[in-house]
C-alpha cells in the first residue's frame, strides 16, 4: 500500500474541475476486469512517493488546480489516507475519492470530517457476486452499508458501473438500481479489455454502444441522471 503514482494535471477525472491524480497501491479485490492490475498485483514494482514531497508539489500547483482525485488500487485501505487528506484540505484543495465502497466506516469518517467533496463509488456487479471478485474474503454487506449511508449525504456523489459482459446485464442493472434508487448520478462505462487483470477477461468482446445505451435507459428508472462513458 501507500502512494505510488501521481499525475499533475487532469481535466477528465474530477467532473468540472482541474485536478491532480494520486494513486494508491493495493486492493481488497482482484477484479478480473481491473484496468490497473499492476497497482493491485505488483505494488512493490512502484517506488513509494513521500506524502511530504507530494504535498509540497500540490502546494505549488494550487493556483491552477481545483483539487485532487484519490484513486487506486483502493485508497481506503491505507491508514495514511486520512492524515494526507487533512493536509490537502488545509491547502484549500477539493478532494474526489474513487472507491470500491467496501469500507463504509472509513468513508463515513472521511465525510463527517469534511475531507471529501466528491465521492465516486464503483458498482461492479450485483452484491451477491462480489465474492467472485477475489480469492480472499469479501463482505458484500459492506458495500450495501456504504450505499445506505450515501443515501443521506450532501456531497457530490457518483456511482459508476463498467459494463463488462458476464458481470453486468439487465438483471444486474435492476438489482443495483434498486439499491441506489434516487441517486443523483450513475455513470455507465464501456469496458475496454486491453489491460484487464485476467487474461481470459481480456478476450471478452465488449457490449455494443447500443447495448450500453439500452442499459442506460434502464438505469434511468433509478438514478436522477445517467451518463454513458467510453462508447
Ligand atoms: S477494479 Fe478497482 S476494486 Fe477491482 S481490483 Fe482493480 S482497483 Fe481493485
Amino acid at each position: 500500500m501507500g502512494i505510488k503514482g501521481f499525475q499533475g494535471t487532469s481535466l477528465l477525472d474530477f467532473p468540472g474541475r482541474i485536478a491532480s491524480l494520486v494513486f494508491w497501491a493495493g486492493c481488497n479485490l482482484t477484479c478480473p476486469f481491473c484496468h490497473n492490475p499492476a497497482l493491485v498485483l505488483e505494488p512493490e514494482g512502484y517506488p513509494d512517493l513521500d506524502p511530504v514531497d507530494l504535498l509540497a508539489d500540490l502546494a505549488g500547483r494550487k493556483s491552477f488546480i481545483d483539487g485532487i482525485v484519490v484513486s487506486g488500487g483502493e485508497p481506503t485501505l491505507d491508514g495514511g489516507l486520512l492524515p494526507f487528506l487533512k493536509e490537502v484540505k488545509a491547502l484549500g484543495l477539493m478532494v474526489k475519492l474513487d472507491t470500491n465502497g467496501l469500507a463504509p466506516q472509513t468513508i463515513a469518517e472521511l465525510i463527517s470530517l469534511q475531507l471529501i467533496d466528491y465521492l465516486a463509488i464503483d458498482l461492479k456487479t450485483s452484491p451477491d457476486r462480489y465474492p467472485e471478485l477475489h480469492s480472499g474474503s469479501v463482505l458484500p454487506a459492506k458495500l450495501v452499508e456504504t450505499l445506505r449511508l450515501c443515501a443521506d449525504i450532501t456531497i457530490e456523489l457518483e456511482y459508476r458501473t463498467t459494463c463488462v459482459p458476464d458481470w453486468v446485464d439487465e438483471e444486474v442493472i435492476v438489482t443495483l438500481g434498486e439499491l441506489i434508487n434516487g441517486a443523483p448520478l450513475w455513470a455507465l462505462q464501456q469496458y475496454h479489455p486491453e489491460h484487464a487483470l485476467c487474461e481470459q477477461t481480456r478476450e471478452i468482446t465488449p457490449y455494443s454502444p447500443g447495448q450500453i445505451h439500452s442499459f442506460a435507459d434502464l438505469a434511468g428508472r433509478y438514478a436522477q441522471r445517467v451518463i454513458v462513458r467510453g462508447v
